[in-house]
C-alpha cells in the first residue's frame, strides 16, 4: 500500500497543528509510522487520500455503530442544515431526542446534552459533588473519562492517600481529590472508602472498560459497587460514553441490571457529530442550573445538526430490535476466527470481548485491569497493526484500544479480516 499523499498531508499539518493532529492517538505514536488521512467512508469501509480502502474497526472510536455515512443520519443532517445551523435558542428536536433517550435508558428521568464525552463526565462529577456536598471522587486506573483535570490522575504508590497528576498542568490540589482504584478489585474500593470516610462524592467508571482494551466487569463487581455506594451515600456514575447505545438500548445498566445514579453518554448518541450527554433521576437533575445551583452550560449544546444526527441514530437503534444481537454474533464470529488463527500459529494472546467490543492482547495473562493490560507485548502489537493495515484492515493504533464493530460489516468482511490475521500472524 502506498501512503504518499497521506505522508505529504501529515508533513503540512505538522507545521500548523501540534503533532499534526487534533487528538493525540491519531498521530500513531504508539505504533510508529505516519497517520493515514481519511478522505471518505461508506458502510464498513474507510478510504484514505491515496485511494486505499480499509475495513474499519475504529468507526470513529465508536460512534458509527451502523456504518459510515448511514443514510438516515446523513439525510437528517443535510435537511436540518438548510434550516439554519445554530440558534442559541431551544428547539423542538432537543425534546424529541431527550424523550427518546429517556425511554431507552433505565433509571433516568432527565438528560442534558453537551458537546463531548469529556464535557459529559466533567459535568456529571460536578453535579455529584454539588448533590452530595462532598469533594473526593474515585476513579479506576485505566478508565478514561475524557481530558478534564480531575481525570488525568494516575496512581503513585500511595494511591490510597493522594493521587498524583500524570499531565503537567493538573494541579496537586485537583489531584488530591481524585482517588485511584484498581478495576475489578472491590476490596481496593472498599479500602479507599474506609480511608476517606464521609468524603467521597462519587465513584465513576466505565461499566465495561474500553480504554485499556476491552475489559468486562467481573461477576458482581458492578453490583458490589452499587452496594458500597448505597451504604456510604456515594453516587455511582456509569461512564457509558463508549457502551451507551452500543451494548444494548439501555447500555450497561440494562445489560448487567445494575442501577447507576448518573449516566454519561457520547460517541453513538451523536451519530458521528460532536455530542455528549449526562442523565439522572429528577431529584439529582433538579440540582442543575437553571433549576438548581450546579452550573453547566454550552453555546452550541443541543446544536440542531448534532441533535438531528443523534436522533436519527437513536431512532434506528430503537426500532431495529435485532441490531445488538447481530453485532454480538459478528463479533463472536471474528473472535473465534482470530483465536483459531493465532492458536494455530502458536502466538501467545488473550482476546477480550463483550457485545460489539473486542480487543486482542499479546499476553498470556488474563486481562482484567490496567496492570494486566500493560503486560501485552507492544512490539508484537506494532507489527500486527502495520501488517493488518497493509492487508487493508484498520484497527486502532494502540494496544490499549478496543475494536468496535459496526452493523455494516458483512461475514465476507469478517472472513477477509480473519484471513488478513492469518497472513500477518506468519511474520509475527
Ligand atoms: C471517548 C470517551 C470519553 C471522552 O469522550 P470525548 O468525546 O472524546 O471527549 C469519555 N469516556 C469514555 C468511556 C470514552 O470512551
Amino acid at each position: 500500500m502506498i501512503y504518499k499523499r497521506s505522508s505529504a498531508l501529515f508533513k503540512e499539518a505538522e507545521q500548523y497543528i501540534p503533532g499534526g493532529v487534533n487528538s493525540p492517538v491519531r498521530a500513531f505514536k504508539a505504533v510508529g509510522g505516519t497517520p493515514i488521512f481519511a478522505k471518505s467512508a461508506k458502510g464498513a469501509y474507510v478510504y484514505d487520500e491515496d485511494e486505499n480502502r480499509f475495513i474499519d474497526y475504529i468507526n470513529s472510536w465508536g460512534p458509527m455503530i451502523l456504518g459510515h455515512a448511514f443514510e438516515p443520519v446523513v439525510d437528517a443532517v443535510v435537511d436540518k442544515a438548510k434550516a439554519g445551523t445554530s440558534f442559541g435558542m431551544p428547539t423542538e428536536l432537543e425534546t424529541h431526542i431527550a424523550k427518546l433517550a429517556v425511554s431507552m435508558v433505565p433509571n433516568i428521568d432527565k438528560i442534558r446534552f453537551v458537546n463531548s464525552g469529556t464535557e459529559a463526565c466533567m459535568s456529571a462529577v460536578r453535579l455529584a459533588r454539588g448533590y452530595t456536598k462532598k469533594d473526593k471522587i474515585i476513579k479506576f486506573a485505566g478508565c478514561y473519562h475524557g481530558h478534564s483535570d480531575a481525570f488525568l490522575i494516575q496512581a503513585g504508590s500511595g494511591a490510597v492517600t493522594f493521587g498524583t497528576p500524570n499531565s503537567p498542568g493538573v494541579t496537586q490540589g485537583t489531584a488530591k481529590d481524585t482517588l485511584l482504584a484498581r478495576y475489578n478489585d472491590i476490596n481496593n474500593v472498599e479500602a479507599l472508602i474506609e480511608a476517606n470516610k464521609g468524603e467521597i462524592a462519587c465513584i465513576i467508571l466505565e461499566p465495561v472498560a474500553g480504554n485499556m482494551g476491552c475489559i468486562p466487569p467481573k461477576d458482581n463487581f458492578l453490583q458490589e459497587l452499587r452496594v458500597l455506594c448505597d451504604a456510604n451515600n456515594i453516587l455511582l456514575i456509569f461512564d457509558e460514553v463508549m457502551t451507551g447505545f452500543r451494548l444494548a438500548k439501555g447500555g450497561a445498566q440494562e445489560l448487567f441490571n445494575v442501577k447507576a445514579d448518573i449516566v454519561c453518554f457520547g460517541k453513538v448518541i451523536g451519530g458521528g457529530l460532536p455530542v455528549g450527554a449526562f442523565a439522572a433521576n429528577n431529584d439529582i437533575m433538579s440540582h442543575l442550573a437553571p433549576l438548581g445551583p450546579v452550573y453547566q452550560a454550552g453555546t452550541l449544546s443541543g446544536n440542531p445538526l448534532a441533535m438531528a444526527a443523534g436522533y436519527a441514530m437513536l431512532n434506528t437503534l430503537n426500532e431495529d430490535a435485532g441490531v445488538f444481537k447481530r453485532l454480538e454474533e459478528k463479533t463472536a464470529y471474528l473472535h473465534e476466527g482470530i483465536s483459531e488463527v493465532l492458536n494455530t500459529q502458536g502466538i501467545t494472546h488473550t482476546i477480550n470481548r463483550l457485545g460489539s467490543m473486542i480487543s486482542v492482547h499479546f499476553s498470556e495473562k488474563k486481562i482484567e485491569d490496567f496492570e494486566t493490560a500493560a503486560t501485552g507485548n507492544n512490539d508484537t502489537f506494532k507489527a500486527f497493526f502495520h501488517g493488518m493495515l497493509k492487508e487493508g484492515v484498520y484497527i486502532a493504533p494502540s494496544a490499549f484500544e478496543t475494536w468496535f464493530l459496526c452493523d455494516a460489516l458483512t461475514y465476507e468482511d469478517l472472513d477477509f479480516t480473519i484471513e488478513a490475521v492469518r497472513k500477518v500472524a506468519k511474520s509475527l
